[in-house]
C-alpha cells in the first residue's frame, strides 16, 4: 500500500512531456487576445521591457505592501555592473484597522512611512524615483497604472478597488510634501526576482519563485506576442500566474485522491490546481492526506492515537522539508511525529520521509515541467534552435533542498533538451528586485528621451508633406515654363511619348536598358497572344562607369553583340527601344541631350551630347550595322507604357530603386518647352534634383547632409537621396554612429565595420523591419556586419528603419499628391480615378514602403483614387512599346 501511494505521486516521464506541451498551449491562449478571457494561465503583461544593464545609477525607493508589514527602502546603485548596491531598510507593522478601514488611510500610512525612511537618510537627488510592489490582482495598463481588481490577503479598504493605485500612492505622497518622489513602477513580486539575477552582460530573462506566498513564474517574452498590451517591440515581462494551470481539468489524470481532499478542504475548491500540486502552502496538506490514508490501511502507527492529523495544517511545509533532509531526516521526522503526539516507531519515521520526498520530488519535476513549456515556448517564438538563459529562483523549497534543485536541473534537460538554463539563486527580489525595476525604468525613460530627440528631426508633421507637396507644385510649374525651365530644380523633361499603349501594337524589337544596378539587353515580342521576351543581364565594371563616354558605349556595343549572338538575332534588324534612365533634354523620340549623370555613373564626354548619337558612333566603331534605334526612354515611362498596355487608366511612372523618379501625362498647353496646344505629352519630371535649389534645406537633417556630402554628386539629387535605395542604407548607418556615440546603442562600441561607407544596405531595412525581430536573418545582418548587439539594441535599430524608410515613403507620397492633384485640376474634374505603374525593387520588396507611401498619399489627395500597379519589367516591355508605337506611327499614310 506504501507503494501504490508512492507510485500514485511518481508522474512518468511520457505524462510530463504531455503536460509541458499542455502547458504551451494555455501560455498561447493566455497571450492570444481572442482567448486569453477563457485562458487559465493568464500571462499578464508587466510593462517591464528591459533587464538591468548593469549602467543603472541613483538613488531609488521601494515601497512593499506585504500581509503585515510595509516594508520600504532606499537602493543606491553605483553603475558598476549592479555588483554592491547600498541599501537601507525601514520596515513598519501594519496596523489592522488599516487593512479593514478606508483607502485614503491606507495610502497616508504607505506615504507617512515614506517620510519616515527619509527622514533618517539623506539622498541629495533632485527626483527620487519610487518602485511599488503591491501583490494584489491588478488590471495593469502602464507600468504606473493599473487599477485593483479586488484586495486578498486580509485587505478589505474601502475605495480602491477600481482605481489607480499608483495615483492613489503619488496623491498620498504629494499630500506629505515628497513632491519629489515619483512612483514610476508598480509590480508583483516575481519580476523582481528576474531583475536581481541580471548581472552585467547576463541578462536574467525568466524568474521562478517557489515560496510562502505562492508559486509562479514570468519571463520576457516577445512584445508583439503579448497582445493584451499595445506594445509590439521588444521584449515584456509577462506573469504567467501559472498556479491557475489545470483549473479547466488538464490536470485531473495526475490528480491522486489526497490532492482532490486537499482541494476540497481549501477556502477556494476548484480553482488553483497547479498551486496545490506545488505550492509550500500545500505541500504539508497533501503529506498530511497520503499520511491519513494509509493509517486507515493500517500502515502507519498502529499503536497511536491519530486524530491530530485530521487537523488542517498540522504539518507544515518546513517540517515536510526537514524531514527529507538524508542526514538528519529520520531524526527531524521523529522529532515532529512525537511534537503532534504521535509514537512513531522507525519504520513509521523511514516510511513518513519517504512520502514527503515523494511529495517535494513530484512537485519539484512539476516545477521542471512549467519552467521546460516557459523555456521551449521562448526559443520557439525567438526562433532560436538553442536557447541559453538565466533563470532567477526565490522561494524556501529552492533555497533549502539541495535534491529540489537536482531534480528540477535533471527534469528540465529531459524535457527541454533544446535549452540551457541556469539556475541562478535569488534574496530578496521584492525589494531589491523592485528597486531594479524602477532604475531600469528610468534608464528606458532617459534613453528614449535621446532617441526621439535624435529621431524628430526625421518625423514629418502632415503640415511638412503639406508644404512638400506645394513646393513640389511650384517646382512643376517652373519646370514646365518656357522661361523658368532652364533654372528649375525640377526639370520637367518633355519626352514625346503622346500616347499611352491602345493594345493593338505588334513587332519584334531590341530593348536596352541602363541606368540602374545591371545594364540588360532584351529582345521583346509584342503579339496578339501578349508580350513575350527574353534577356541577358550585363555587369558594367564601376571602372567604366566612371571612365570615358566611350569605352561605356563601346562595352554596351559589345554586350548587344554578344546578346545577337546568342540569341540568333544577326541576321534581323530589329527596332531598338534605350531605356536610358538619367535627365535628358529630349528633343524627339531618337534625340536626347544627356543632362547629368547620376546614380554613381560619371562617364567622360556625355553630358550634353545626344546619347542615340553616342550609341551610333559605337556601332560604327565597330562596323556593325544590325542597329536601329527608333526611341530613347526614361525608365519611368518605360514603367508607365508597359502598365498601360494592360490598364488604359495608368498615366503616371514611378520608380523607387536605386533612385527615385516619376513621368505622368501632362497637357501639351501647359507644356511651355515645346511647340504644340494639342493633346497630351508625357513628362519625364526628373523629380530626384527636387531641392537642388534649397528649397528644401528646412528638413535635411545632419544625417542627410552628411550622406549628400559623401556622392559622387554633392548637392545634387537631394529629394532622392532622401528616398530610394542608394541612401537609406546609408541615412540609416550614419543615424547608428551618432547613437553610439551618445551610449544609446552597442554599449557606445560599434563594430569598425560600421564605419564603413555603403556597409548597411538599403535591403537590411526590409529585413529588420519585417515583424519577429528574433529573425534568425537579422542575427545574420548583425553577424555580417560585425555587431555585438544585444536585443534592445536591435529593437533600436529597427526603429531607426522605421523612421528612415516611412519618411522616404512619405516624402514619394507627398511629390505623388503634388502630381495627381494637378492632373486632376488639368481635366477639371471633382474626383480623379488613376493609375500609377511602379517599378523599383525598394517599392517592391520593402515590407511597409508602398503601404506607407498609398497610406500618405490618400491623406494629402484626398480626391484622388490613386491605383498603384507593380510593372513587370517596365523597362524591356516599356521601350519596346515606345519602340512598337514609334514604328507604328512612321510608317507612311497611318495615323499617329
Ligand atoms: P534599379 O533602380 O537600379 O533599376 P532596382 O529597382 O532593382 O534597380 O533597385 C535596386 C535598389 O534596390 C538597390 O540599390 C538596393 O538599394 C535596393 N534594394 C535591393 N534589395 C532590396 C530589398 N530587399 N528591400 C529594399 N530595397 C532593396
Ligand atoms: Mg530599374
Amino acid at each position: 500500500q506504501i507503494q501504490q501511494a508512492l507510485r500514485a505521486l511518481t508522474i512518468p516521464l511520457e505524462r510530463l512531456q504531455m503536460m509541458k506541451s499542455h502547458i504551451m498551449q494555455a501560455m498561447h491562449r493566455g497571450m492570444s487576445r481572442q482567448t486569453h478571457a477563457q485562458a487559465t494561465v493568464q500571462m499578464l503583461p508587466t510593462y517591464i521591457c528591459s533587464t538591468p544593464d548593469g549602467t543603472e545609477k541613483g538613488d531609488f525607493l521601494v515601497v512593499e505592501l506585504c500581509q503585515s508589514q510595509v516594508r520600504t527602502l532606499l537602493v543606491t546603485l553605483f553603475g558598476d555592473g549592479n555588483l554592491s548596491p547600498q541599501m537601507i531598510y525601514k520596515i513598519f507593522d501594519m496596523p489592522e484597522e488599516i487593512m479593514h478601514g478606508e483607502g485614503e488611510v491606507l495610502f497616508d500610512f504607505l506615504a507617512q512611512c515614506v517620510s519616515e525612511l527619509l527622514a533618517d537618510t539623506s539622498s541629495s537627488q533632485e527626483r527620487l524615483p519610487l518602485g511599488f510592489v503591491f501583490p494584489f490582482s491588478c488590471q495593469q495598463t502602464k507600468l504606473d497604472r493599473a487599477e485593483l481588481i479586488s484586495w486578498s490577503k486580509g485587505f478589505s479598504c474601502s475605495d480602491v478597488e477600481g482605481k489607480d493605485v499608483v495615483q492613489l500612492l503619488q496623491s498620498a505622497i504629494n499630500k506629505h510634501e515628497l513632491c519629489h518622489v515619483d512612483v514610476v513602477a508598480l509590480m508583483n513580486d516575481t519580476v523582481g526576482t528576474m531583475m536581481t539575477c541580471s548581472t552585467e552582460g547576463r541578462p536574467c530573462e525568466i524568474a521562478l519563485v517557489a515560496g510562502e506566498q505562492g508559486s509562479n513564474c514570468c519571463f520576457m517574452a516577445e512584445a508583439h506576442l503579448v497582445e493584451k498590451a499595445e506594445e509590439t517591440s521588444g521584449r515584456m515581462c509577462v506573469n504567467t500566474e501559472w498556479g491557475c494551470f489545470g483549473d479547466d481539468g488538464m490536470l485531473s489524470d495526475i490528480l491522486t485522491p489526497y490532492d482532490e481532499s486537499v482541494d476540497d478542504e481549501s477556502s477556494n475548491p476548484g480553482l488553483k490546481r497547479f498551486e496545490k500540486l506545488v505550492g509550500s502552502l500545500y505541500l504539508g496538506e497533501i503529506v498530511r492526506h497520503v499520511l491519513i490514508t494509509l493509517i486507515a490501511q493500517k500502515e502507519l502507527f498502529t499503536r497511536s492515537d491519530v486524530a491530530v492529523l485530521k487537523e488542517k495544517g498540522v504539518l507544515k511545509t518546513h517540517q515536510v522539508l526537514e524531514i527529507i533532509n538524508n542526514e538528519e531526516g529520520t531524526a527531524a521526522a521523529k522529532r515532529v511525529l512525537e511534537a503532534l503526539g504521535l509514537e512513531p516507531r522507525e519504520r513509521d519515521c523511514s516510511r513518513v520521509q519517504q512520502i514527503c520526498r515523494a511529495v517535494v520530488s513530484r512537485a519539484a519535476t512539476l516545477y521542471a515541467a512549467g519552467l521546460a513549456a516557459v523555456l521551449s515556448y521562448m526559443c520557439q517564438t525567438r526562433d532560436l534552435d538553442q536557447l541559453l538563459v538565466n533563470v532567477g529562483v526565490d522561494g524556501e523549497l529552492y533555497h533549502s533542498h539541495t535534491r529540489f534543485k537536482e531534480i528540477l536541473q535533471n527534469v528540465i534537460k529531459l524535457l527541454a533538451p533544446e535549452c540551457t538554463a541556469t539556475l541562478l539563486p535569488s534574496t530578496d527580489g521584492s525589494g531589491r528586485g523592485a528597486a531594479m525595476v524602477t532604475a531600469v525604468a528610468v534608464r528606458l525613460e532617459a534613453q528614449r528621451r535621446e532617441v526621439n530627440e535624435l529621431l524628430a528631426p526625421l518625423r514629418l508633421s502632415r503640415a511638412d508633406l503639406e508644404e512638400v507637396q506645394a513646393l513640389m507644385r511650384m517646382e512643376m510649374e517652373l519646370g514646365l515654363g518656357r522661361e523658368t525651365n532652364a533654372t528649375a530644380s525640377v526639370r520637367m523633361l518633355p519626352t514625346y511619348v503622346c500616347h499611352t499603349p491602345s493594345g493593338t501594337e505588334r513587332g519584334e524589337f531590341l530593348a536596352l536598358d541602363l541606368g540602374g544596378t545591371n545594364f540588360r539587353v532584351l529582345v521583346v515580342r509584342v503579339s496578339e497572344e501578349g508580350i513575350r521576351m527574353a534577356s541577358e543581364i550585363y555587369v558594367i565594371p564601376t571602372a567604366i562607369m566612371q571612365g570615358t563616354g566611350e569605352q561605356l558605349f563601346d562595352h554596351i556595343m559589345e554586350c548587344i553583340v554578344t546578346f545577337q549572338l546568342k540569341h540568333d538575332l544577326t541576321k534581323q534588324v530589329l527596332p531598338l527601344g534605350f531605356t536610358f534612365s538619367f535627365p535628358c533634354q529630349q528633343v524627339g523620340l531618337d534625340k536626347a541631350l544627356l543632362l547629368t549623370w547620376t546614380k554613381g555613373f560619371s562617364a567622360s564626354g556625355c553630358v550634353g551630347q545626344d546619347v542615340v548619337q553616342l550609341l551610333r558612333e559605337a556601332a560604327q566603331r565597330k562596323n556593325h550595322s544590325g542597329l536601329k534605334v527608333v526611341a530613347l526612354v526614361n525608365d519611368t515611362v518605360g514603367t508607365m507604357m508597359s502598365c498601360g498596355y494592360d490598364d488604359p487608366q495608368c498615366e503616371i511612372g514611378l520608380i523607387v530603386g536605386t533612385g527615385t523618379n516619376a513621368c505622368y501625362m501632362e497637357e501639351m498647353r501647359n507644356v511651355g518647352t515645346v511647340e504644340g496646344e494639342q493633346g497630351r505629352m508625357c513628362i519625364n519630371m526628373e523629380w530626384g534634383a527636387f531641392g537642388d535649389n534649397g528649397c528644401l534645406d528646412h528638413i535635411f537633417t545632419s544625417f542627410d547632409r552628411v550622406v549628400d556630402e559623401d556622392t559622387i554628386n554633392p548637392g545634387k539629387q537631394r529629394f532622392e537621396k532622401l528616398i530610394s535605395g542608394m541612401y537609406l542604407g546609408e541615412i540609416v548607418r550614419h543615424i547608428l554612429l551618432a547613437m553610439a556615440d551618445r551610449q544609446l546603442l552597442f554599449k557606445g562600441n560599434p563594430s569598425p565595420k560600421l564605419q564603413t561607407k555603403n556597409i548597411f544596405q538599403t535591403k537590411f531595412l526590409s529585413t529588420i523591419e519585417l515583424n519577429g525581430l528574433a529573425l534568425r536573418q537579422i542575427r545574420a545582418i548583425l553577424h555580417e556586419l560585425e555587431l555585438n548587439a544585444s536585443f534592445e539594441d536591435s529593437v533600436l535599430m529597427r526603429e531607426v528603419c522605421q523612421a528612415v524608410s516611412l519618411r522616404a515613403a512619405q516624402l514619394c507620397a507627398a511629390g505623388l499628391a503634388a502630381v495627381v492633384e494637378k492632373m486632376r485640376e488639368n481635366r477639371g474634374l471633382d474626383q480623379l480615378s488613376v493609375t500609377v505603374g511602379v517599378d523599383g525593387t525598394l517599392y517592391k520588396l520593402h515590407p511597409n514602403f508602398s503601404c506607407n507611401l498609398q497610406k500618405t498619399l490618400q491623406d494629402l489627395a484626398p480626391n484622388c483614387t490613386v491605383t498603384f500597379m507593380p510593372s513587370e519589367d517596365g523597362s524591356g516591355k516599356g521601350a519596346a512599346l515606345v519602340a512598337a508605337v514609334a514604328s507604328q506611327t512612321a510608317r507612311p499614310g497611318e495615323q499617329p
